[in-house]
């Protein structure tokens, strides 16, 4: 016997998840009137776009739009057609019967037949003073988010895998120069990914180094402060733009011994569906996504979810 209180409901539909993902399958699950419910998170409500400014890239705003906006028109929108949202944390789940369970921190345990996962990731940070505050202005962790904001620009690139390759490659296109600084004497990308660095004339490398500082200049990225890894020696950098490519971490830690993860944590499903290894649990967004990892796509993949939901529980009778 557990102390926890269950709430008598059975739901139709619970999702985790308050992010671009959680709420379009909110949208699509309450305009099929399965009532769902939603967690949205203690801390993290509307997920990670409340964290910059503009959003230019998603579909239908030609002005762009704010990304803590973008988020509420969501919810609004998933509220409108009845999904009912609660900002707390899924701190234990058991999805492994036909009934599944969710607890949020209160204890109380919560019932539904299928269960939508949207938790995201996080950007891995390096840690420093100024760098969350200057998140949307000069600090960046996606460049084709924001690439396009550093027209003409001296732009730095942290990192030395693929994807800070690939990153300081495309930044190419609008910066006038691309430092990548790398805490090793070698880089870790794919040797095709190095060699289309390399050639790029715009693109230089700062080896065995780190960033030891984030200026800030009236309430702007004001440049970088390199530290030799080695000698510890510093010197400042002038640039207004910092990309920081050094990985994600998929929220997936709740689900682990029950959902099937990839190496490196992701949330695996059965493609182009969004079905788990579990029947009745879907999971959407960049908690699944090594490669897209953008509102839209997060987004679409909700919208399939709750199509997988729906029709699995059509099939339930
Ligand atoms: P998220 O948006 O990360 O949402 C995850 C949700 O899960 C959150 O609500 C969180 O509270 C919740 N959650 C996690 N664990 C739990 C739990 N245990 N219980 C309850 N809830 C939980 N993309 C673009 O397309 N254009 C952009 O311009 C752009 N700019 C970006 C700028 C920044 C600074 C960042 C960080 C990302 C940006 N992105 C952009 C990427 C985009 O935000 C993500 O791809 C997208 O938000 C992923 O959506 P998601 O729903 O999968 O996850």
């Amino acid at each position: 016997m557990s102390d926890d209180e269950t709430t008598g409901e059975i739901r139709n539909v619970i999702v985790i998840g308050s992010g671009p993902a959680g709420y379009t399958a909110a949208l699509y699950t309450a305009r099929a009137n399965l009532k769902p419910l939603v967690f949205g998170g203690a801390i993290f409500v509307g997920g990670s776009l409340t964290t910059t400014t503009e959003v230019e890239n998603f579909p239908g705003f030609p002005e762009g739009i704010d990304g803590p906006v973008l988020m509420e028109n969501m919810r609004a929108q998933a509220e409108k057609f009845g999904a009912e949202i609660i900002e707390d944390d899924v701190v234990v789940v058991d999805l492994t019967g036909d009934i599944k369970t969710v607890t949020d921190t209160a204890g109380t345990v919560h019932r539904a037949r299928t269960v939508i996962v949207a938790t995201g990731s996080g950007y891995r940070k390096l840690g420093l003073p100024n760098e969350e505050e200057l998140s949307g202005r000069g600090v960046s962790w996606c460049a084709t988010c924001d690439g396009f904001f550093f027209r003409d620009r001296d732009i730095v690139v942290v990192g030395g895998g693929d994807t800070a390759m690939e990153e300081a490659t495309f930044l190419t296109r609008f910066a006038r120069s691309v430092t990548v600084v790398h805490r090793r004497s070698a880089l870790r990308a794919s040797q095709v990914m190095q060699n289309r660095a390399f050639a790029d004339d715009k693109i230089s490398f700062a080896f065995d180094s780190e960033i030891a500082e984030i200026k800030e200049k009236d309430g702007m990225l004001g440049g970088v402060v390199l530290r030799d890894v080695f000698t510890g020696a510093t010197r400042d950098l002038d640039v207004s733009g910092l990309f920081i490519a050094i990985g994600h971490d998929p929220r997936s830690e709740l689900f682990k011994g029950q959902l099937d993860l990839d190496d490196e944590g992701y949330l695996k499903v059965a493609s182009p569906s969004t079905r788990t290894n579990i029947p009745g649990v879907f999971a959407a967004g960049d908690v699944v996504d090594h490669t897209y990892r953008q509102a839209i796509t997060a987004a679409g993949s909700g919208c399939q979810a709750a199509l997988d939901a729906e029709r699995y529980l059509a099939a339930l009778g």
